[in-house]
Parts: C-alpha cells; sequence; structure tokens
C-alpha cells in the first residue's frame, strides 16, 4: 500500500497547513437532465447512497475539515435529509447553499459560505470515484501554483474540424489532457478569478479557466480516465458496478 492510501493526510507532508485550513466545495445543483433519471443528478442513488455521498465520504478520508454543498434550489430539505449522514466526517462542519444557475455561480455561492480559508477544492457531485489522495495531491501542488487541478492524459488522437466536419488541425496528443475535478485553489486567486459578469461565468466549463484568465498559474496533477464525470445511464451503471 502506498503512503497515500495509507493515510491521505500525511500525503500533504509539509503543506498540512494548507489542509488544515481548506474547505471543500461540492458543486451538486446541476438538474441531470441528460441522466433522465427525474431528480437532481446529484440525488440519484449510486450504489445504494445519494451519488454526492461518495465524494464527501472521500473528502472526510482525505482529511479535509469542512464542505460546503451547492445543491438546486427548491431541493434544500431533501438534501439536508439525504447528507445528514455525511456531517460527521467534517469537524468544521457541513453546511448546505443554493446553488446558481450555472456551474460556477454555484460555485461562487459556496464560495461565499466556505468562511476564512486559506485553500478550497472544487469538486463536482457527479464524480463519485476521485479517491482521497487525489484531493490530497491537488491541495499539496498549490505550494507553486493558484490552482491545481486533475486531469488524465488525452489518450485518443485528437483533431480540430470545421463547421462542414472537414479537418483543419491534429492536435500534438502528449501535450494534450482532459481536466476533471478535484481542481483546488488558493482561496484568495478564486474569489477574484470569479468577480466577474455573468456571462463569462456562464462561458466558464471549469473554474480553473477563470483563474487562466486572470493570469493565475494552473498546473496540472496527473488523474486516470476512472475519475470519470457521470453524465449517461450508462456511466451510471458503470459507477455502479464499480462501486458496488
Ligand atoms: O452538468 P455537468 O455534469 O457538467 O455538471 C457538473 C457538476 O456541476 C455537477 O456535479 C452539477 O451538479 C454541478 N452544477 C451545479 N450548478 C449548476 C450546474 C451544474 O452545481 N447550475
Amino acid at each position: 500500500m502506498d503512503r497515500a492510501s495509507e493515510h491521505p493526510a500525511d500525503f500533504v507532508g509539509g503543506h498540512g497547513q494548507l489542509l488544515r485550513s481548506s474547505a471543500a466545495l461540492v458543486v451538486a445543483a446541476g438538474s441531470g437532465e441528460r441522466l433522465g433519471a427525474g431528480r437532481p443528478k446529484a440525488f440519484v442513488v449510486l450504489a445504494g447512497r445519494p451519488m454526492v455521498a461518495w465524494s464527501l465520504d472521500a473528502l472526510a478520508a482525505a482529511g479535509v475539515p469542512r464542505a460546503v454543498v451547492a445543491v438546486p434550489p427548491g431541493h434544500g430539505a431533501a438534501a439536508e435529509e439525504a447528507l445528514a449522514g455525511a456531517a460527521g466526517g467534517f469537524p468544521l462542519g457541513l453546511t448546505l447553499v443554493e446553488g446558481g444557475a450555472t456551474r460556477s455561480a454555484s460555485v461562487r455561492s459556496a464560495l461565499a459560505a466556505a468562511g476564512e480559508v486559506e485553500a478550497v477544492v472544487v469538486h463536482d457531485a457527479a464524480r463519485p470515484l476521485a479517491p482521497p489522495e487525489l484531493f490530497t495531491r491537488t491541495l499539496a501542488a498549490l505550494s507553486d501554483a493558484d490552482a491545481a487541478i486533475a486531469a488524465a492524459r488525452v489518450t485518443d488522437t485528437i483533431k480540430e474540424a470545421d463547421a462542414d466536419g472537414r479537418v483543419v488541425r491534429t492536435h500534438d496528443r502528449s501535450r494534450l489532457w482532459a481536466i476533471q475535478t478535484p481542481q483546488a485553489f488558493r482561496a484568495g486567486a478564486l474569489r477574484a478569478a470569479l468577480d466577474v459578469g455573468g456571462d463569462v461565468l456562464a462561458a466558464a466549463t471549469d473554474d480553473a479557466w477563470l483563474v487562466e484568465r486572470s493570469g493565475g498559474t494552473v498546473r496540472v496533477v496527473e488523474s486516470t480516465p476512472a475519475n470519470f464525470k457521470v453524465t449517461t445511464p450508462h456511466d451510471l451503471a458503470i459507477a455502479e458496478s464499480l462501486l458496488c
């Protein structure tokens, strides 16, 4: 067993202070229309528990002391009931907030409720298979960056095509990464990056892009495709078979 899986909090080593002064911002406010489950994706039952509970377990095991979960407007009471069992994993508390119209607006609401912290780690509730050590590795990588983001090497060849489907470019895949969450941030850098208009927030498919455009340093932290995002019923079936 490697050191990280033995005790994830130790893995942060000299950066333990960052872990102790961190909060998880878990975005769970999406509608999950593509899953077609008739309820918000984060609260779909996966291997016997609401999907978001798997991420909260991993964060608690990593030693992140507090968590804020952005939940869909109007679902607060149901979310509170669903997450009651997870609160014990966070010594500094588990807070629910109402999410926004876009993913980054949900992150902004969660950040506002996180209090005075040095670092935050943003995670999609839709990625229930992220291991505890991935949270500690992204937080540790903040030692020389404003943001550190989980990413898997691209194994397919990536081509770019125009609107007619004609290939215009083949990218050098040795430099390409498929970006995931967790994404860890120096709290001040994320706060500044999120201080933009709703149109910019709506254009952000990840939060690190907002830090990039505000001139911050963003590092990739190697992850694997096993940390996939549950989007379709097929993804849900695969996650179910891996977690049971
Ligand atoms: O829709 P997609 O799967 O890309 O969403 C990624 C994550 O962002 C999900 O965990 C979803 O719950 C969350 N989200 C959110 N608020 C929104 C839209 C998405 O918290 N308005």
